[in-house]
Formats: structure tokens, sequence, C-alpha cells
């Protein structure tokens, strides 16, 4: 039984998405001088858009979550809180999704506070209106029943937690250690629904490896308690 809800996104859905984005912005005759792009999600959403609205400057701002000590709410920040001047200037910030809002609303007060554009608007492939405080001016897709959407950029980081998740709940659980490749890849589908493919299953096995969180036995993956 799939456990948690996600969709495995394509490239083509990327490039398809980001044409109707880009063609919502152009009918609204909105015309940007510089993208933003806020990393790390919105870089390629931003580039595409780059390209099918003809816009040569593309930025970038990063935001962070943080837990704040003795807090259990997640807080966005800024992590690199440089400073440009784009007065005169219509400004786009690009991510992939506006799920909690946070970090496209700090990062629009941010940029609009400190780099003083003459216009700055927000745009997301896709929004989860039934969750996010922040609706951003033009997206692709209203989402309204929350899913974890497994982007092509995130595929591996994805992956290895998804991994990590599903060996260290089923130990909770059970008390199972060891898992054979194949356990593992039919619990990946089985908990997630999705199959990333044999390349992204190696990878994410090789990651968790390294990071100590699983050792290798034989042909057997043994989680490091
Ligand atoms: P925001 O604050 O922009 O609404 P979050 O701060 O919750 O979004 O998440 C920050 C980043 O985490 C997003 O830009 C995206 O890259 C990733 N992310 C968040 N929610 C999802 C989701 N449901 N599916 C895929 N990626 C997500």
């Amino acid at each position: 039984m799939v456990r948690v809800k996600t969709k495995l996104v394509t490239w083509e859905e990327i490039v398809e998405w980001s044409h109707g984005l880009a063609m919502i912005i152009r009918k609204d005759g909105y015309k940007p001088d510089v993208i933003v792009a806020l990393a790390r999600g919105g870089y390629v959403p931003a580039r595409l858009l780059c390209d099918f609205l003809d816009v040569e400057n593309l930025l970038s701002i990063q935001s962070q979550h943080w837990t704040e000590a003795a807090k259990a709410e997640e807080k966005a920040i800024i992590k690199y809180p440089y400073k440009v001047d784009l007065s005169g200037r219509r400004v786009l910030i690009v991510d992939d999704i506006v799920d909690t809002g946070d970090s496209i609303k700090l990062a629009y007060e941010f940029i609009v506070k400190n780099w003083n554009p003459l216009e700055a608007r927000t745009a997301a492939l896709q929004w989860i209106s039934s969750v996010a405080k922040f609706k951003p001016d033009y997206y692709y897709i209203e989402v309204t029943d929350w899913t974890w959407f497994q982007y092509p950029w995130t595929r591996l980081e994805d992956t290895y937690q998804f991994i990590k998740r599903i060996m260290t709940e089923t130990y909770k659980e059970t008390n199972k250690k060891k898992w054979s490749f194949e356990e593992i890849v039919n619990g990946f589908k089985e908990w997630y629904g999705i199959d990333v493919g044999e390349l992204y299953y190696r990878e994410a096995l090789r990651i968790l490896e390294e990071k100590g969180i699983i050792v290798r036995e034989g042909s057997e993956y043994v989680l490091a308690t």
C-alpha cells in the first residue's frame, strides 16, 4: 500500500509546465527584465522561463529552512543575503512549487526591500492551494490534494531519503535490519508508488553507505543502528 502520495515528474512534463507558465505570464503582459531563481528548486524552471520569455538576466537567491531551538516550527531564512541594485527593473521570482509558501514569501519581501526593483512578481510551476499561506502571481498547476512531487533534479536526494525512511521505519515496526536489493526496490515501489529506475537505487544505496547509514554485507544491505 502506498504510504506517501508521490508523483514522479518527468523532464518532458517540466518543459511542458514551464512553457505553459510562460504563456500565462506573456498573456498577462508582464515582461520581466530579470528572473530570480529561488534556490535550489527554482533553478530549472527559471532557466526555462528565461528561454520561453526571452529574458537574458538570471540571478539567484537561496532560502533555507531553519528549525528554531526548542520550537517544532520551521522558519525560512535567506542564506546569503547579498544586495544588488535592480532599480528600474521588473523582476520575476521563480520556484518549482509553493508548498507552505514561506520561502517564496520571504524571498519576495527580501528582494522588494533590499534590491529596489521597479516591480516584483512571483511564479511557480505548482501551487498547493490547500496548504500554502502565499499565492504566487503566476502558477501553472493548482494542487488541491497534498502530494510529494518527485522532480528530476531531486531524484537521487529523494531516493536515498525515501530508502532510509523505509529501512528505519520497518526496523521500528518489525526489527528487520537486512535487505536485499530486490526487497529495497519493491519496498520503494510499495511505499511511494513510483519507480525511479536502477541507476537511482544503486546511487542512493552508495550514498547511504557513504553516510554510514547502511553497511553492505555481501549482496545485502544492513541498517546501521
Ligand atoms: P515554500 O516555502 O516555497 O512553499 P517549502 O519552503 O515548503 O516551500 O519548500 C521549499 C522547497 O522544498 C520547494 O521550493 C521545493 O523545492 C521543495 N518542496 C516543498 N514541498 C514540496 C512538494 N510537495 N513536492 C516536491 N518538492 C517540494
